[in-house]
């Protein structure tokens, strides 16, 4: 059973974006904690979250996954950058708790001029601050495409950070398509080869997650501009690839494709049609 979703807004709480994702054909759905650009949280409504988790189990959603203000930078030269990094990130977690075994996503930084080693260092010390300790959320980092001084467009980069961090129990790693491939790894044409490299660096067991996207740009670009399934430069039968391959196919895939929800439920049916094709 493909598990497979897209990002919603997160305005209506848990009860209604569950029902969006079911009414679109998806079974999980992402969302950002608060505003992306950062600022302060809703109030926890535990009412939403019971009443989300009886329709959770009733329509088959087997796990979410929240994604950090993508603001935040862990690796920021100022204190003041980092400490708002962590406050926020031990904050969501604290919150995800109410909602027990969920995946929370997000950006490890941008080095910012310092060097990727220093911010390796930072990134680590701001995960450490924010855990808290016999957690029940896994904390995700995600591939990035590698976009100015961002930590993350190489899986040695993910690889040192999850070396680094006191609790790599808590962790694992949100493979994004666009953003490997603007990272230069061949996803199209040599997905096999990557997903050895991901495994022999990493671990694939440690992927949790995977952002499915089409990409504006070509290999290697460094841009992070996403495009529609089958509208970029990855191409839907590439991306197809990805969601069927038997060592991800347990996993379960977003789409943050430039779509409205009606849109998103037009490429999951797509894909799931395309899926019952091989
Ligand atoms: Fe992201
Ligand atoms: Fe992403
Ligand atoms: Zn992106």
């Amino acid at each position: 059973m493909t598990v497979i979703g897209a990002h919603l807004s997160s305005s209506k709480g848990y009860l209604n974006m569950g029902r969006t994702a079911i009414s679109i054909g998806a079974n999980t759905f992402q969302f950002f904690t608060r505003n992306p650009r950062g600022g302060k949280a809703k109030e926890l409504n535990l009412e939403d979250i019971h009443a989300f988790q009886e329709y959770a189990a009733a329509h088959g959603i087997p796990l979410v996954l929240a994604h950090a203000p993508y603001t935040l930078n862990a690796a920021a030269k100022e204190g003041r950058t980092r400490e708002f990094a962590w406050e926020t990130m031990a904050d969501d977690i604290r919150r995800m708790e109410a909602l027990p075994g969920q995946l929370y996503n997000f950006h490890p930084g941008s080095h910012v001029g310092q060097g990727v080693e220093t911010a390796i260092g930072l990134i680590a010390d701001c995960i450490d601050q924010a855990v808290i300790p016999g957690q029940t959320t896994t904390i995700l980092l995600e591939t990035m495409a590698g976009k100015g001084s961002e930590v993350g467009g190489r899986f040695e980069e993910l690889r040192a950070i999850l070396d680094r961090v006191k609790y790599p129990e808590y962790m694992g790693v949100c493979l994004d398509t666009c953003h490997v491939y603007d990272a230069g790894y061949d996803i199209r044409d040599h997905l096999d080869e990557v997903l050895e490299e991901f495994d022999r660096v990493i671990g694939l067991s440690r992927l949790k997650a995977i952002h499915l996207n089409d990409s504006q740009n070509p290999m290697g670009s460094h841009k992070d501009r996403h495009a529609k399934i089958g509208e970029g430069t990855i191409g839907f039968d590439a991306l197809l690839r990805v969601l069927s391959h038997p060592r991800l196919c347990h996993l379960p895939f977003y789409l943050e494709t430039p779509c409205d929800d009606a849109g998103h439920g037009e490429e999951i049916r797509k894909l799931k049609e395309a899926l019952h094709g091989i």
